[in-house]
Parts: C-alpha cells; structure tokens; sequence
C-alpha cells in the first residue's frame, strides 16, 4: 500500500497498562479503559483484560446484575463464559467467538465461568449507545467462533473480524450503525507490516495480548498486555520485530455528555436515577 499522500498515519499518543481492579464477584482483571487513568475514549466506556489459571480469580464470575444505554461486547481468547438473563437468554462464549450485547432499556444477566480451572482469557469493551438509542429494546449479536471470519494471508497474518472490514475485504460479522466499529484480533508474524484504514474521524486503540510491536510512522513501542491511543488518521500501521498478536479498536465518537452510574450509562444524572429507580421497582 503506498502511503505518501492522501494517507496520514496513526501515531501512538500514549499508552497504558491499566490498572488491576475486582469486579463481579472477587474476579480479577486490569481495567484498562474506565479508571482514574483513562475515564473513556468515546464511544469506549470500558475495556477489561482477563486473564489468569488461577481459578479463585476468576471462580465468582458475575452474578446477576443490570445494564442499560450502552453494548457489552465480550471476546474471549481462552477459556468458556456461560450467560444468562432475565428474558430467558442463555448461551455458552467460547475462545474466538463474541457477544455483542445491547443492553438498550434494560437487560438484568449473569456471566459465569464455565470452567472451574485452566486459563480464563479475554476481553470485555463497553460501547455506548447514542442518546436515540439508550432505551431501545435489548438484543444480541452472538457468534460462536465457526462464524466469526478468520483471515489468512500469504505472509502468515491472521485476522479475527469481530466488525469491520479489512484491507483485503474480510468482513466482520457484528453490525453497529451507531458507531461503526471495527474490531480485529491480529496475529502478525515476525517481521511482517500490518496496515489498516480506518475512518479518519474515529477513535481508535491497539491492545497488544503477546509479543511487543511498533506503530505509526515513528514506530512506537507498545509492549505486553498495554494499550496504545491513536492519534487521528486514516492508516494504522504496525510492524513487529517479534511477532505480536493485538486488538485493534476503532469507532466514531459520539460526543454525547456521558452521566455514569455503576452498570448504567446514560446522558444526564436524571436518567441514571430513573434507571437505579427501573432498576429497584422491577421495570427490567
Ligand atoms: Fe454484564
């Protein structure tokens, strides 16, 4: 791809590791998007990191509690987590596959292990709704990993496509005309150039899983188990010396006022307490 002149190049602008916190029922994560150190990065309220073999980490799992006016989005790389909610939907997440939940109005779950040992990987973004569609009715995107595309390409890259599009026309299989996200899961081998256009005006990250890499033009180094904010443009490049396997994260950015209450993110304080009130009368 030449990228001399309509192209301007994503650079990192900072990065992070997140910090440990304990949700749910004692599991532990890094919170890497959602704490003191990165509040948001619209439309992204919340990006949790998983992982451990410890099983009193990850044992309690979370246990029934509401969401509204926002998406959870759960991507797991290791590891079985089995939902339930209050409309009577229940499935399985297993390694490679997502669920892209809407809370809209109001959904009430539970999200536990299924699994009592091994290694419990992966990832859980909250995406917020624009104000229209806060109180819509909830809804799923579920897709085991058998339906999530994988590509492969000649130089030994593999993309898993959550949303989106990439570079050679794979497409995702998660549809959001709110925010039009992309959401790629990248393993690039060593040595090799990862490039991807994205919208100019979205906001955008890369979540390194393992190895370390480089990106934009001034080859910024993000290591292990840290996030990288991008800087506005339209191409991501990404070279890696060691071979890396990331996220990369982008959407529009809603530029909405943000009021949060716990599990509940809506525009205005007002709502939040509608919501804990909903919450309380059963209005779920
Ligand atoms: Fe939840």
């Amino acid at each position: 791809m030449n990228s001399t002149n309509t192209n301007s190049v994503r650079e990192v602008v900072a990065t992070t590791p997140g910090v440990p916190a304990t949700d749910g029922d004692g599991v532990r994560m890094t919170r890497v998007i959602g704490s003191q150190e990165l509040n948001m990065l619209d439309p992204f309220l919340l990006l949790d990191a998983f992982e451990s073999d410890q099983p009193q980490d990850y044992i309690g799992g979370f246990p029934s509690h509401p969401h509204r006016g926002f998406e959870t989005v759960t991507y797991l790389l290791a590891g079985r987590m089995r939902h339930k909610d209050n409309a009577g939907n229940e499935g399985v997440i297993e390694p490679g596959g997502v669920q892209w939940m809407t809370a809209g109005k109001g959904i009430v779950h539970s999200e536990m292990p299924e699994q009592e040992n091994g290694l419990l990987m992966g990832f859980q973004l909250w995406v917020n709704l624009p104000a229209r569609a806060k109180m819509s009715e909830p809804g799923y995107q579920e897709y085991p990993p058998s339906q999530t595309p994988l590509e492969k390409r000649e130089d030994g890259t593999e993309i898993r496509v959550i949303a989106g599009i990439t570079s050679e026309g794979t497409e995702g299989i998660v549809r959001n005309e709110h925010v039009r996200p992309t959401y790629l899961d990248v393993t690039l081998p060593a040595g090799r150039v990862f490039e991807q256009r994205v919208d100019a005006a979205d906001n955008a990250f890369i979540f390194v899983i393992e190895g370390e890499l480089d990106a934009g033009e001034r080859r910024t180094a993000i290591g292990r188990r840290n996030l990288g904010i991008l800087s506005e443009g339209d191409l991501v490049h990404v070279t890696t010396a060691q071979g890396a396997r990331f996220l990369l994260v982008s959407a529009m950015p809603l530029g909405e006022p943000v009021a949060r209450g716990g599990p509940f993110v809506m525009n205005t304080k007002e709502e939040i307490i509608q919501a804990f009130d909903d919450y309380r009368h059963n209005r779920f």
